[in-house]
């Protein structure tokens, strides 16, 4: 989507710190990082939300997505001490993106229950 701000990263038409690309997938740095480690992860096709996601999304496109998170959580050296997978889904959710992202948040000691 052209006015899609998480497309023009995709796109490169916008900056990101990229950590990881693959044919489906593109993770990069949050901007705003919540952790010292602080990863969005994200499918290159536009899908608004996860409540957006069609079961071809979730058979053909989401295990690359969670493929990916794996080997990001190896590759930030996060896998053995644990981390959090966070996705904010609609108003409610606290999403502020309108294109599907999954937070990898890792580094540090996180506190539950979330706000
Ligand atoms: P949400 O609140 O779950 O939708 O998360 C959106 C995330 O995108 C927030 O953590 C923002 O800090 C992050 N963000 C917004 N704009 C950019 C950007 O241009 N580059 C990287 N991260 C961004």
């Amino acid at each position: 989507m052209s006015d899609c701000l998480f497309c023009k990263i995709v796109n490169k038409e916008i900056p990101a710190t990229i950590v990881y690309e693959d044919n489906y997938v593109v993770a990069f740095n949050d901007i705003s990082p919540q952790a010292p480690k602080h990863v969005l992860v994200i499918p290159k096709k536009h899908i608004a939300s996860f409540d957006h996601l069609t079961e071809e999304d979730n058979k053909e496109i989401i295990p690359y997505v969670f493929t990916a998170i794996n080997k990001i959580a190896k590759d930030l050296d996060i896998s053995e001490e644990g981390y959090r997978v966070v996705n904010n889904c609609g108003k409610m959710g606290g999403q502020t993106v309108g294109h599907i992202h999954f937070h990898l948040l890792g580094g540090r000691q996180l506190m539950w229950p979330p706000g």
